[in-house]
């Protein structure tokens, strides 16, 4: 399988890709299976029933809100935030739901929508079941999906991601870090290059080029409607939003510019973005919601400090953290319940990492050092939510992570690529750690800052 940057970086709302998108996504596939075998009009009740993560952190999550207006048609790329309270609202008054916007059907929500906190589908840890009844209640069909990490789903006994098989071969598929290094050396390419030169077996250049473009507005308009924003997140917790205040600070402060106002920007353009995550804003998944700020934060401190930078410099960032991102997806796991924040926070510093030294022009070889740097000092962060909320440690935790990728750059812009432990490696131990992880902290909130941090 040969994963598109536009897998690993897709347009989607918060706050979880694994735990809203995802099960969104599963929800309109299963309705829209229906429908493709004639079986929609004769569905008269749906039931879904959430499993393992996605039961204990759903509520948190919105995956419950998710799953209501996926059966309603909608879909996480397309979706206008603004329009799911209202969608919600309306079920729950009414007791009624629009299957695909064209079945309305009865819809007790407490019955019809359960939480099996004790019980986890076999594959995964975020597992979902539908069932369709027709008259009598006769099972017109049962589906399993899972929901496996950075928005992505497979359904019962798949493989792979079922669009992703449907492609023909890239011209230079890689599998490792090593497998990528050696083809740009064999074809005397730039990692940038290579992936583009992929992505151009499936679209045009122009077309692939304008979507990178696309990704990086909705990454813009993202901060500036994080900065505008005031007041509290949604939820228990009563999380202020911080990105408003900091910017205003920066931006009207009238005292001299001091040495760590970069990381004041870095700070503000993470938080911008994972606040409006966590309040369900529009963002871009980058390789997950969790973890969508540092990649965007990166970006912006690229574009606003380093001299000479353009818009080039940003297309080989996201085509370059993007591979970066499928190494660690077909390699390890890019889903919190499965490898912790490693698999999310990690992630995304490693990938930030790679992308700004692409951006710099660093070589292949002091790319793949810092995506390695980038994820061997977040080898065995837990993921811990506080209230199932992605708020704390979340939103922080994209700060850090960014200032953290700078950092990786850095280190090894000032080397010349060679270094002890390879990315390959480092996936390696990512992915041990994941597993050896004990099950609370794996985006359960059993653990953590989840039960040491009173809820309100
Ligand atoms: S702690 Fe990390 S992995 Fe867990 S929900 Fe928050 S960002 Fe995602």
């Amino acid at each position: 399988m040969s994963l598109s940057v536009f897998e690993i970086f897709k347009v989607g709302i918060g706050p979880s890709s694994s735990h809203t998108m995802g099960p969104m996504r599963a929800a309109r596939e299963f309705v829209l299976g229906l429908k493709r075998d004639a079986l929609l009009d004769a569905a008269q009740q749906i039931a879904v029933r959430l499993y393992g993560s996605l039961a204990l952190t759903g509520v948190g999550h919105g995956t419950d809100r998710a799953v209501l207006v996926g059966l309603e048609g909608a879909e996480p790329e397309t979706v206008d935030p603004d329009s799911i309270e209202p969608a919600i609202a309306r079920i729950r008054q009414s007791g009624r739901i629009r299957l695909l916007g064209e079945h309305e059907i009865a819809f007790d929500e407490p019955l019809q929508l359960l939480f099996m906190r004790h019980e986890r589908l076999p594959r995964h840890s975020n597992g979902m079941r539908f069932t369709a009844l027709g008259a009598q209640a006769k099972v017109l069909r049962e589906e399993d999906y899972y929901s496996v990490g950075g928005g992505f789903i497979l359904r019962g006994d798949e493989e792979e991601a079922p669009d992703a098989g449907a492609r023909a071969p890239p011209p230079y598929p890689f599998t490792s870090g090593a497998e990528l290094l050696a083809l740009c050396r064999e074809h005397g390419l730039e990692i940038f290059e290579l992936v583009l030169a992929n992505e151009c077996s499936w679209a045009p250049e122009k077309e692939v080029r304008a979507k990178l473009l696309h990704l990086w507005e909705v990454m813009q308009a993202c901060v500036e409607r994080g900065f505008r924003q005031s007041g509290l997140l949604p939820g228990v917790l009563k999380v202020r939003r911080r990105a408003p205040r900091m910017y205003r600070m920066l931006t009207e402060s009238t005292s001299p510019p001091g040495p760590l106002d970069v990381m004041d920007w870095v700070n503000a353009y993470a938080l911008a973005v994972n606040e409006e995550n966590a309040a369900g804003g529009r963002v871009v998944t980058a390789p997950t919601n969790g973890a969508a700020g540092i990649v965007p934060a990166v970006l912006h401190f690229y574009l606003r400090f380093e001299p000479g930078a353009n818009q080039e410099g940003v297309i080989r960032f996201l085509l370059t953290a993007a591979a970066m991102g499928m190494l660690y997806k077909r390699n390890a796991s890019i889903s919190g319940a499965e490898m912790g924040c490693q698999g999310e926070v990690g992630v995304a510093c490693s990938m930030a990492a790679a992308g700004l030294v692409a951006a710099l022009q660093g070589t292949a070889e002091q790319i793949e050092n810092a995506a390695e740097i980038g994820m061997e000092h977040n080898l065995g962060l837990t993921c811990d939510p506080v209230a199932g909320l992605v708020q704390i440690p979340c939103i922080e935790r994209n700060a850090m992570g960014s200032v953290k990728a700078v950092n990786a750059a850095r280190l090894a812009m000032r080397g010349d690529g060679t270094h002890k432990v390879s990315l390959d490696q480092v996936i390696a131990t990512m992915r041990q750690t994941g597993a050896d992880m004990s099950t609370i902290y794996k985006e359960t909130s059993q653990g953590g800052l989840a039960v040491n941090v009173p809820e309100c």
